[in-house]
């Protein structure tokens, strides 16, 4: 752990001493003969499935399958409604409203902004390079800062690179706050993961979710990874039953079909491979950036508005990213299905002619 670091004084005074909210399910787990405790409704359900209890508000069956594949404790996960969820919990964790500041590295997510005017948080902006990277500069301002959290998007979204390790780590080495690697595309990434690194960091937080290669972004599920003080503080400020029993269920289900998750990961891989070949050929295209992750930034010219405008015209939607620091005449291009990738080539061939 830096000397600079002591998680403690990183919390907000109000959250290290409010109490969080008891609930029943928090003073009795497990099946008692009358549960009479919550205030559930005991005859059943309206609908097809039964969810008359709350769910575990630690999701203890869930976090010991994530643990087991992860190679994680239990103690160092936390899950959110989403990873969004986790991003704005670490900022109400730490930063004070209208006082405390966070540091983000643009081009990226656009969430981490988001979730600092939410909270009235200011935002310090330190660019990554033309390629995307994470300069010896960048590096000295973010030690220099005094923000409460940076967050380090790797691989990057919109641009889908790995930020470099050894940048990644004299920022864990040296930062005073927080350092969030969102991994949310990890999956795609030639990279381990700062996961196997968690122990030696006490104020390192993975963020990955279930959304991109697990193919669940519509049941909302997220995970962070961190030392076991800093997950107690996410589990006191979180809402009790921020994970729903049907998420619970079915991640657990998802998570026992290792084989469609591998079978899916080899097949985005091999489209990503398959358009990262096939793009630079078309006239339009003037760049294609690398990528580990499940899509493609490519800077077109002369007009990738135009392109874009174009593919929408024929049903096919892209993300325009040209008005992004660093992205001008870009767009993020996600890796579909065989066939939609077919698609996307021919219609960008056919609007370069
Ligand atoms: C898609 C994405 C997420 C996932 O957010 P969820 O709330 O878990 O769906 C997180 N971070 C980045 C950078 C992403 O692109």
């Amino acid at each position: 752990m830096p000397a600079a670091m002591n998680l403690d004084k990183l919390i907000r005074p109000n959250v290290r001493a409010m109490q969080p909210y008891a609930s029943a399910r928090d003073e009795f787990q497990g099946e008692a003969r009358v549960m009479l405790d919550a205030n559930e409704n005991s005859q059943g359900s309206v609908g097809p499935v039964a969810f008359n209890r709350y769910p575990d508000p630690l999701q203890r069956s869930l976090k010991a399958e994530v643990a087991r594949l992860k190679q994680v404790a239990t103690e160092q996960i936390f899950l959110g409604n989403g990873s969004d969820e986790a991003i704005d919990l670490l900022l109400r964790l730490t930063c004070v409203p209208g006082q405390d500041s966070i540091v983000i590295l643009p081009p990226t997510y656009g969430m981490y902004e988001v979730a600092a005017h939410l909270n009235d948080v200011r935002v310090e902006r330190i660019p990554l390079t033309p390629d995307f990277h994470v300069s010896a500069d960048a590096i000295d301002q973010v030690l220099a800062s005094s923000a409460k959290v940076v967050f380090l998007c790797s691989p990057n979204n919109p641009t889908g690179n790995l930020l470099h390790a050894a940048a990644v780590e004299q920022i864990l080495r040296g930062f005073g706050g927080v350092v969030v690697v969102d991994e949310a595309y990890i999956d795609f990434a030639g990279a381990p993961s700062w996961t196997t690194r968690l122990n030696e960091f006490e104020n390192l937080v993975v963020l990955q979710t279930f959304s991109k290669a697990w193919g669940l972004a519509g049941l909302r599920l997220g995970m962070a990874f961190a030392a076991p003080a800093l997950i107690g503080y996410l589990n006191k400020i979180k809402p009790p039953y921020n994970i729903s029993e049907a998420t619970q269920q079915h991640a657990l289900a998802g998570l026992a079909d290792a084989e469609r998750f591998a079978a899916m990961r080899q097949e985005l891989l091999a489209g990503r491979a398959w358009l990262a070949e096939r793009l630079p050929a078309v006239p339009i295209v003037e760049h294609v950036f690398p990528s580990d992750a499940n899509f493609l930034l490519v800077r077109f010219r002369p007009d990738a508005t135009a392109v874009y405008q174009y593919l929408l015209d024929q049903g096919i939607v892209v993300r325009n990213r040209t008005t992004q620091p660093g992205c001008a005449g870009c767009l993020r291009l996600t890796v579909g299905t065989a066939s939609e990738n077919e698609t996307l080539l021919a219609a960008l061939q056919q609007f370069s002619q």
